[in-house]
């Protein structure tokens, strides 16, 4: 038996070898293919049968110039496309209740993922979603327009032009126009906001 392990060890060794890799690949390709199959089942409960087009999981920072000074960057977490209507909509997904309509801010935020999605895959958007995993998977929409982009784009102008002020000193007036804290967390002011919200 020893002798015969010695004159075929070489041999021995090899097919374990490609047996053990075949087995790995086997579990990393089961793995991979029930990841995938989670995916579209979560997709297709949640969305119906619509085609994702881009998951900000998987997918790099998309970006919308507004011009030479001004841009937007952002990763919406799905942008996905009816089969039947061809219609496609942007999802973002949030924790914690849903408001009884949709936040401006959060309005605004889809706006400008319109324009980043529009630039980056020439396709129009139809309208935007909010969806609240944490409460029973409640959603704000919003329909895609030029009236809403318009407002978005004077709104981030505002900011640019605030910022600008800030960087040299001269501080416009702010007036606080909500109590939420939450806003204030996520405010690129607040280090600097004297009405900033802790
Ligand atoms: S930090 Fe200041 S500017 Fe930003 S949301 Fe809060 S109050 Fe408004």
């Amino acid at each position: 038996m020893r002798e015969f392990f010695l004159e075929y060890k070489l041999v021995i060794l090899t097919v374990s070898a490609i047996l053990f890799a075949l087995i790995f690949i086997d579990v990393v390709f089961r793995s991979a293919k029930h990841k995938i199959k989670k995916k579209k089942d979560f997709y297709k409960k949640n969305y119906g049968d619509g085609v994702v087009i881009y998951a900000g999981s998987a997918g790099g920072l998309l970006s919308y110039q507004i011009d030479d000074t001004v841009g937007l960057i952002g990763k919406p977490d799905l942008v996905m496309q009816d089969k039947k209507t061809k219609e496609v909509f942007v999802v973002d997904l949030k924790s914690g209740k849903a408001p009884l309509e949709m936040e401006k801010y959060h309005a605004f935020q889809l706006a400008a993922y319109f324009l980043m999605v529009e630039k980056n895959f020439s396709l129009p958007v139809k309208r935007g979603i909010i969806r609240y995993l944490d409460d029973g998977n409640k959603e704000n929409s919003v329909e895609n327009s030029d009236e809403l982009k318009n407002e978005l784009f004077e709104q981030v102008r505002a900011i640019a032009d605030a910022k600008k002020k800030i960087s040299k000193n001269e501080v416009p007036q702010l007036v606080r126009n909500h109590n939420v804290r939450h806003r204030c967390e996520v405010c690129e002011f607040r280090l600097e906001c004297p009405q900033v919200l802790v």
